[in-house]
């Protein structure tokens, strides 16, 4: 039975660049007469992979669980490509798990909607719609002289509403909600993303003493 030596490098390091890689390969080409745009490419080709592997580590360090998931599933697809293995595998574990999500829905509902909690409106023609609610995000934010605010996320769509795309409600205590749909989500949690990174600046600034 063969054995495989333990790798001294953790999956999860940062692997600093072999000093002389990039030369030894850049040498090799050179050597080897390749065009000097090809080489070119090469060296962005190193430098990007360089940069992937340190972006990797700082969101493995301070990235919320959804950044995690998508460059560990990033990671996935570079070892496939690294390998030359196939990528259809991958859609096809993908599509699997998408279809056990949807096979769970009940009939004329979303795979997110909440057993139980949609409603269905009926009508005196007999017409019904459905307004289907999905589960509700409610953080609250305390200070520690009893004031809080509590802000609510819900995905939801109404059948009655000439647009009944899903669309995310958000609000902040007894404030207007927001509607928003896939662009005006995406720009919100960009705009949020923005604000907690500053939150985790303003935290690691409030170990630091004053100048002398
Ligand atoms: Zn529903």
């Amino acid at each position: 039975m063969t054995t495989v030596a333990p790798d001294a490098t953790p999956r999860s390091a940062v692997r600093s660049p072999e000093p002389n890689l990039t030369e030894t390969i850049i040498r090799l080409l050179a050597d080897n007469n390749i065009p000097a745009e090809s080489i070119h490419d090469v060296r962005r080709t190193l430098a990007a992979g360089q940069v992937y592997l340190n972006a990797t580590e700082q969101v493995r360090v301070c990235g919320d669980g959804d950044t995690i998931a998508f460059f560990e599933a990033l990671d996935v697809v570079v070892d496939h490509v690294a390998d030359r293995r196939s990528l259809k595998p991958l859609r096809a574990s993908f599509d699997k798990l998408n279809a056990e999500i949807t096979a769970g829905a009940e009939p004329g509902h979303y795979p997110w909607c909440v057993p139980g909690e949609c409603i269905t409106q009926t009508w005196d023609d007999g017409e019904t719609a459905i307004e289907h609610v999905g589960t509700a995000l409610q953080p609250i934010l305390l200070d520690g002289a009893g004031a809080k605010i509590t802000l609510h996320a819900q995905l939801g769509s109404d059948e009655a509403l000439f647009d009944d795309t899903p669309t995310v409600y958000l609000y902040a205590d007894d404030g207007d909600a927001l509607l928003l749909n896939t662009d005006r989500l995406d720009a919100s949690i960009r705009e949020l993303s923005a604000f907690v990174d500053g939150l985790r600046a303003m935290r690691r600034q409030m170990n630091q003493g004053r100048r002398s």
